[in-house]
């Protein structure tokens, strides 16, 4: 199988979450990141997960009971905006964000720059030193680019003493594939 962005996020995540962590999955969708992570952390862990669709927290606890894990995990019915009223002082290793609408679901029901770019800035905040945050990023179609282009322009301009950022992008790829952030705090 070929590389694409969902690869390169989840070996990112995994290469640097350890059992134990405390973890965000700021857009649950149908709880794919949302079990990953979990798996990684294990029971001493925690995964607090945020969607604002009522459909994206059951197809995600569906999946957690299926796969026994349905604890350690706190599914909330929120924007990801709000993240900060969730998570007191825990200390946090990582977060994943994977923009954009549910493919299966109302392609209306999607992220949206503003409200992104809140939840990121909060995010930054509560990382620990050494903490990460993975973003997939979709563009073209549906979808367009105004997302992109606000995600990429707030990245761009994070001071780089306190915050490496990497974008990986499909270069040579047709049909304007997802991009992948990754976003170490070095501070
Ligand atoms: N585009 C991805 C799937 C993204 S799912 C793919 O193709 O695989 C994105 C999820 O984010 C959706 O379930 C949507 O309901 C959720 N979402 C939209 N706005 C949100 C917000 N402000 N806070 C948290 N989740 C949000």
């Amino acid at each position: 199988m070929k590389i694409n962005t969902t690869n390169l996020a989840k070996n990112f995540i995994k290469e640097n979450i350890s059992n134990g962590d405390i973890v965000i999955d700021a857009t649950m969708g149908q709880g794919n990141d949302t079990l990953f992570l979990r798996q990684l952390v294990g029971e001493n862990g925690f995964v607090y997960a945020f969607d604002i669709q009522k459909e994206a927290i059951e197809a995600t606890k569906y999946r957690l009971i299926e796969n026994n894990v349905y604890n350690s995990v706190s599914l909330i019915l929120d924007g990801h905006q709000n993240i900060d009223k969730y998570i007191g002082n825990d200390v946090i290793s990582c977060v994943v964000f994977n923009f954009g609408y549910l493919p299966k679901g109302n392609h209306n029901i999607a992220t949206k720059p503003d409200t992104s770019i809140i939840a990121i800035k909060k995010c930054l905040q509560l990382l620990k030193i050494k903490g990460v945050i993975s973003l997939c990023v979709y563009q073209g179609g549906d979808t367009g680019f105004e997302e992109k282009d606000a995600i990429l322009d707030f990245v761009k301009n994070l001071d780089y003493n306190k915050y490496t950022v990497i974008v990986s992008d499909f270069f040579n790829r047709p049909n304007y594939p997802p991009i992948h952030i990754k976003i170490i705090k070095e501070m």
